[in-house]
């Protein structure tokens, strides 16, 4: 395997060559008498056994372990984060050099990476989808110049909703090699019923795939995301990340909801949420005031409507918010709408149909 080289030879010179931050958890482990680490010797109050008054391991083994089976990677392949944010900033600052490299994108698309481009001072290189919100592989390779060193693609794609077919991935990891990574957000392919692009990591070293717990797993508010990426830009990422990121009692609480009674009832939730997307965009397209909507194989709907500004108003006054995406490409007149309960859905089909009887009433 020395195509590994080729990877980090794309790293920014100087984060390969830093001494990384060494923490005493890193140094040793556990131990009887932990006097390393400058903690306090007793539990706070409320603590209930957690050991709140240690720090973290900063890789936590059992819920890495528990990830990179439910993932079917090797544990080295897993790098847990704050959510899967943090390792798309981690990434942005392993990659690229301020005012000289950059990463590619495909609009419309998920903001974060743009953002975290930004902030790192990479130029953002965009190969829009095409007509039909579908990502044209060759036009991204056409685009990718040498500053480019991480190509970004969402699928299922937040906010469109649909998803980039395996065979194009294995293409354009193998037409990027030595070149790029290759980065595949997955926060939603749960929902899409099929493989994960996890599945190509063993012929690509220059790929990486984005999971995380936000969404199907029901656990945005615990922040736990994941790099699914070779072993050794897993290590390279955590030469730059801070020390303990994930806090004890997150790490416990996703850990606990991967067991066997959470991977059921997570794949029962995910059952539901497909079948109610599925009525959602047949109910919506009988909406007179709907023009389109766009195939998902998410947990929401892209939906272009007739008048997005007052469908959004008309919606919030009913106190139902959905998520204005007019400002992205493409999507001038769309309306992105996550999918609730039935009820929560059955109230928006409500509001919108009784505004498409107004609009009615008001033209005759
Ligand atoms: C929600 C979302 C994420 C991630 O979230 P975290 O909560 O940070 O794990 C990542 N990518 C896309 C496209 C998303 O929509």
């Amino acid at each position: 395997m020395n195509f590994v080289c080729d990877v980090l030879a794309l790293a920014r010179p100087e984060v390969r060559a830093l001494t990384p931050y060494s923490s005493a958890r890193m140094e040793a482990g556990a131990a009887p008498t932990m006097l390393n680490a400058n903690e306090s010797p007793w539990p706070p109050p409320g603590d209930d056994g957690r050991a709140l008054n240690r720090y973290p391991e900063p890789q936590p083994q059992d819920l890495r372990q528990r990830l990179a089976g439910i993932y079917a990677v090797d544990s080295a392949q897993v790098l847990l984060g704050r959510g899967s944010d943090e390792a798309i900033d981690l990434l942005v600052r392993a990659f690229c050099r301020p005012g000289r490299d950059a990463i590619a994108i495909c609009p419309p698309t998920f903001g974060m990476y743009a953002v975290c481009a930004a902030v790192q001072g990479a130029d953002v290189i965009q190969a829009p989808l095409d007509k039909g919100f579908e990502l044209d592989a060759d036009a991204v390779l056409r685009a990718i110049t040498p500053a480019v060193k991480l190509v970004f693609v969402c699928s299922p794609n937040n906010p469109s909703g649909g998803l980039v077919p395996l065979q194009v991935i294995d293409r354009m990891a193998a037409a990027l090699s030595g070149r790029s990574l290759l980065i595949i957000d997955e926060a939603y392919i749960e929902f899409s019923g099929t493989p994960s692009a996890a599945t190509l990591l063993q012929h690509h070293a220059n790929l990486g795939v984005l999971r995380t717990l936000s969404k199907a797993w029901s656990l945005a508010g615990a922040r736990v995301g994941a790099l699914l990426a070779h072993a050794d830009v897993v290590a390279l990422l955590r030469r730059i990340m801070p020390p303990y990121p994930l806090p004890t009692p997150c790490s416990a609480v996703a850990l606990a909801a991967l067991d066997a009674t959470g991977q059921s009832l997570m794949r029962e939730r995910v059952a539901a949420i497909v079948s109610e997307r599925e009525r959602m965009a047949v109910a919506l397209q009988t909406i007179s005031g709907v023009r389109t909507v766009l195939p998902s194989a998410a947990n929401f709907l892209c939906v272009s409507v007739e008048n997005p500004a007052a469908t959004y108003l008309m919606l919030q006054s009913e106190g139902i918010l959905v998520r204005d995406v007019t400002r992205y490409p493409g999507l001038r007149d769309c309306l992105r709408i996550s999918i609730g309960t039935r009820q929560d859905n059955d109230r928006v089909l409500a509001v919108m149909q009784a505004m498409d009887s107004a609009t009615v009433e008001g033209t005759s």
